[in-house]
């Protein structure tokens, strides 16, 4: 468009007023002082250690984090701590209920044909084994789909196991379709009569590390234990299975449901110079499984986030809020963001541009939008300044959000932005006692700051401020 009007200016075929109108219109989202702000903040951003030092700090000091946790409640201190320490202007805790559960024990051998070990984990929600294990016999079903196509009473006794391989993907497409048996296996199982469920990981990795994940019953279905073996062992079970013998598997799974639990959103909040009252929501969630120390998921998205803003702040005071949102109990059920979204039901106008960070640590290599018409000319700008770390603009304009913005999403027309980061390794960790900080790339988690740093300041900065479709 730009280059249009120069064209005509020079040309000077229609009245010079309407031009100026329209270009300066183009032109006005940010100063010349602004985007060298920005190159400095971008600059500062990708070079400093601070994002590595905040994820190693959560990962090692309190390590997994398990909502309602003793390690729950010292990354609530942890993180309230650090944003003061950062010198965020305002920083407070939200309270946040969610369904408290632990794991205490989890084993599993195949016993028959030959007896081996299994490695497997109980997802999460799963009941409890009797103290002694059960024992069954083995059906197997390509998908899900098999599974509720199953006769009825067909699993009388039996353990149900779905061995639906889940697809490798920069995107981490593969994991919607494959996260369907974990959300409800257990239950369609139980409706066939099972007394236990398997799945195989939703899951791309090739060791012996079991995804756990998220899975609910439904009422008046009955309860039964719930797991996923690692990938290898699945395959293991596929080939016993394929001999044409009964495949007979033990399981000891010991589990607790404490009711109704309580924890905290961190928020930490630079507060802007003109428009304090409208924020840029940059989001993340504290909260981890507790089996590895939660590095990838999302240790890197809170380090990163609250890194991004503190650079911000060092180099100057955005003319809207910056507030970091540290999301609790995500894992069990976005339990964190539905108080959050609630909590501000009436206020969600306030925000003019929100982005989660909860995909790993890989590089960020596209930057999407999914807002109104009139905020389009800041966000191609916001790409522009994107584009020196290597991040492309998609255009569509349609952009999806992080897990803990769905429930903004539902609730109003969301001014969502993705910064898309290549998660084809991620779910080879992800959920798994393998999620530690050695995946963690010092230099990519600094590209993903300095691209967090450059959207954030950018958005708070637009002349236009930014809204939903
Ligand atoms: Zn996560």
């Amino acid at each position: 468009m730009k280059r249009v009007f120069r064209t005509l200016i020079k040309t000077s075929i229609l009245p010079l007023v309407a031009l100026c109108t329209s270009y300066t219109t183009l032109a006005q989202e940010f100063s010349q002082a602004e985007l060298d702000t920005v190159a400095k903040v971008r600059e500062h951003a990708r070079h400093s250690e601070l994002s590595w030092q905040l994820v190693e700090s959560l990962t090692t000091e309190v390590g997994p984090r398990l909502p309602g946790t003793e390690n729950d409640k010292m990354a609530v201190a942890w993180a309230k701590k650090k944003f003061q320490q950062l010198g965020f202007d305002k920083v407070w805790l939200e309270p946040s209920k969610f369904p408290e559960w632990r794991r205490y024990h989890e084993s599993g051998f195949i016993l028959t044909p030959s007896k081996q070990p299994l490695h497997l984990t109980a997802l999460g929600n799963s009941v409890s084994t009797p103290k002694a294990g059960l024992s069954g016999e083995v059906v197997m079903f390509e998908t899900f789909d098999e599974l509720i196509a199953a006769p009825a009473d067909s699993l009388k006794g039996k353990i149900a196991f779905i061995n639906y391989r889940m697809n490798r993907d920069i995107d981490g497409n593969g994991y919607g379709p494959a996260v369907k048996a974990r959300n409800k296996g257990a239950v369609e199982a139980a409706k066939k009569g099972a007394i236990a469920y398997m799945m195989r990981s939703v899951s791309t990795s090739h060791h012996r590390f079991a995804h756990t994940g998220g899975s609910h019953y439904t009422k008046g279905v009955s309860k039964i234990p719930t797991t996923a073996v690692a990938n290898p062992d699945a395959d293991q079970l596929a080939r016993l299975i394929a001999l044409g013998k009964p495949v007979k598997v033990e399981l000891n799974i010991q589990t607790e449901d404490l009711g109704e639990g309580t924890s905290y959103n961190v928020i930490g909040e630079i507060t802007g110079s003109k428009y304090p009252e409208q924020y840029v929501l940059l989001g993340s969630h504290l909260d981890s499984w507790d089996l590895g120390t939660g590095a990838l998921d999302d240790g890197a998205g809170v380090a990163l986030t609250m890194a991004a803003a503190k650079h911000i702040a060092d180099h100057t005071r955005p003319e809207r809020s910056i507030r970091v949102v540290l999301f609790a109990a995500e894992e069990l059920g976005l339990w964190g963001a539905k108080a959050y979204f609630k909590h501000y039901q009436d206020r969600l106008d306030n925000i003019v541009a929100a982005a989660e960070s909860d995909f790993g640590a890989d590089v960020v290599y596209a930057f999407e939008s999914n807002v109104n018409a009139a905020s389009l000319p800041a966000v191609r700008e916001i790409a522009k300044q994107l584009k020196p770390l290597g991040i492309k603009y998609i255009r569509k304009n349609a952009a999806r959000g992080g897990p803990d913005l769905i429930p903004f999403k539902q609730m109003t027309s969301a001014p969502i932005f993705d910064l898309h980061q290549v998660g084809t390794d991620y779910f080879d960790y992800h959920h798994t006692a393998d999620d530690t900080l050695d995946k963690v790339d010092p230099d990519k988690l600094k590209q993903n700051t300095a691209a967090y740093a450059v959207f954030a300041l950018m958005a708070a900065n637009a002349e236009t401020a930014m809204a939903g479709k």
